[in-house]
């Protein structure tokens, strides 16, 4: 079918000439700004440049989205989140009360709603039983008047993906506007759509900062279309429809695409964990395979779970009255802590599972093995996490670091030294905490200031996942011992202090100079604010400091581990 794009295009729309606001009427560089009406200032301690209306979508960051998704910067509409670009797609291409929309529920709400408040006939084909689309029906069941096809893709409130044949069956075969709804894609990169863009002239793809890219509270959205889509929507865009200050977090979130990765694999191993623990509570009827932030889940005493769990301050989504879901829950994904205290509530509603005395998640203890799961222990209480992620960025390096004292021995650790990343490895495993390192630096000189930066945002993180420090035992040593032996004793008392002698007798280990592992120590000290005292001796200079790094885990582990009191291990009463 030949999809034709003028034929899309009410008249009242294509007639229309655009508002033209004062930011995108003056072209050239101007240096005194008298035409919009703004105060001169920004107020003390606002971010500069608010008191200035943005100019319609702002370039530089149009720029920067379009490397980032390999899209035209032409391809791109941006939006106050994907709620606003849903209802403008309405906008621009349906005749109210003439028009329809199609929509596949269960799906996300907004698409209906939107579709009546611009008075358009919603057209409903309801998913399968395996929430997949029948795309044979949703062609029947269009008429010449059906202008737009919502796809959730991956579904809320179901979490599943739709093949990318049935979406190419769409696309070929519907003489109008598909727009696949990628919300939840960061969960499943591989399963967009967006490569697609140039082949079919009818895709719009909607993507959003809310949720894989943690600016729920920015509302930024994006469409990414044909030259000629995003043309006509742009015509019916408000003028300054994004503000400035999120559209400068959304450059940032871009920037941070470490703790972005960190994020979604700790989202889905968490996931997957939460998915696996509740498959086995005996209230649950089905755990819904998920590629996205959150799990349905069919109970079997819906409401009455919800309504407990809700007074017990935990709030998930009934979503048991959409169709196809019935007994349904919507749970998103939360922290570790979180996770475990959903869990800890629907243990405590459900007797059944109490009784048993083996609770299901009390059952899978032990096996979070990755960063971010949940561990609960033998009566499945648990205290507060213990976590902080940092950035350090410098001229020279770029360091997202992630540390779980409560974690598993997790790692993860990029930083492009092997020898280094080896090392790092021992502190998380036998330091038994999870522990994930991006670091990009300037290797090419030498490794010096990648080491270094590294230790100063372990020590910084290890300071704020310790807080306030309250009821850990604060000193650790060990003697870790084969041909060679270290010793590492610290105090986690807030004075910075390296004593350090481990005679290595070689110019450099792996490929990091010698020196540089006194360096670290050192500014791993100065940044946790530890004492450390290293001693290490023996014949292998590999061997010694491989058993230096495990001796320093270990004491480390000692060091933050928790002495079940409230106590500050001090007589000053702070540290
Ligand atoms: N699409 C889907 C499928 C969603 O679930 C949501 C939010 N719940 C949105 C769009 C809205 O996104 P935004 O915050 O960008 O408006």
């Amino acid at each position: 079918m030949r999809f034709d794009l003028q034929s899309m295009i009410p008249e009242h729309i294509s007639e229309l000439t655009p508002y033209s606001s004062a930011r995108s009427e003056f072209e050239g560089s101007g240096s005194v700004f008298l035409d919009a009406n703004e105060l001169p200032d920004a107020f003390p301690g606002m971010p500069p440049g608010v008191n200035r209306y943005p100019g319609k979508e702002p370039q530089e960051f149009r720029e920067k989205l379009s490397a980032v998704k390999e899209v035209e910067q032409d391809s791109i509409l941006l939006g106050n989140g994907s709620d606003e670009i849903i209802d403008l797609i309405m906008r621009c291409f349906c005749r109210p009360g003439k028009d329809q929309v199609m929509v596949f529920p269960p799906t996300f709400g907004i698409y209906a709603v939107r579709a009546r408040v611009n008075n358009l006939e919603v057209i409903p084909v309801n998913l399968d039983e395996k929430f997949q689309i029948n795309p044979d029906e949703a062609l029947k069941s269009a008429t010449p008047d059906t202008r737009l096809m919502f796809v959730c893709h991956p579904n809320n409130p179901t979490g599943n993906v739709q093949t990318k044949e049935t979406i190419i069956r769409l696309l070929e075969n519907f003489n109008g506007i598909v727009v696949v709804d990628e919300a939840y894609i960061d969960f499943c990169p591989e399963k967009s759509l967006l490569p697609l863009l140039s082949d079919y002239p009818n895709l719009v793809v909607l993507q959003t900062f809310s949720k894989a890219l943690g600016l729920a509270g920015a509302r930024i959205g994006a469409a990414y279309a044909s030259r000629e889509i995003i043309e006509v929507m742009r015509k019916i865009t408000f003028p300054y429809n994004l503000g400035t200050p999120a559209i400068r977090l959304a450059e940032k979130a871009l920037d941070s695409y470490a703790i972005y990765r960190m994020n979604v694999k700790r989202i889905v191993d968490s996931r997957e964990y939460l998915a696996g623990v509740i498959r086995e509570l005996p209230l649950t009827e089905t755990v819904y395979p998920s590629d996205a932030n959150f799990l349905l889940v069919k109970t079997r005493k819906t409401d009455d779970l919800y309504n407990h769990l809700a007074r017990n301050g935990i709030i998930v989504r009934n979503r048991s009255r959409e169709p196809g879901c019935s007994g349904c829950l919507r749970i998103t994904v939360g922290t570790a802590e979180e996770n475990r205290r959903l869990l800890d509530a629907w243990d405590a509603y459900d007797p059944a599972t109490r009784e048993k005395g083996d609770t299901a998640a009390t059952a899978l203890a032990g096996q979070a093995e990755t960063a971010g799961q949940i561990k609960r222990n033998d009566t499945g209480s648990q205290t507060e996490v213990r976590q902080a992620t940092v950035r350090r960025q410098t001229s020279e390096t770029d360091i997202t670091l992630r540390i779980n004292l409560e974690g598993s021995g997790y790692a993860d650790i990029r930083t492009g030294i092997p020898f280094f990343d080896h090392m790092l490895e021992q502190i998380a495993r036998h330091g038994m905490m999870d522990l994930e390192v991006d670091a990009s630096g300037d290797l090419e000189v030498d490794p010096h200031h990648t080491i270094e930066d590294t230790a100063i945002s372990l020590g910084r993180a290890l300071r704020e996942a310790l807080g306030d420090k309250k009821g850990i035992e604060r000193y650790g040593f060990e003697l870790p011992m084969d041909e060679s032996r270290a010793r590492v004793l610290t105090d986690l008392g807030g004075r910075s202090y390296l004593k350090w002698d481990v005679p290595l007798s070689g110019a450099q280990i792996g490929t990091v100079p010698a020196p540089l592992f006194k360096h670290f120590f050192r500014s791993f000290s100065e940044s946790a604010a530890c004492n450390l005292h290293i001693e290490a001796s023996g014949e292998d200079d590999h061997h010694m400091i491989e058993a230096v790094f495990k001796a320093f885990a270990r004491a480390l582990k000692m060091a933050v581990a928790r002495n079940n009191t409230d106590a500050m291990p001090s007589t000053k009463g702070m540290l």
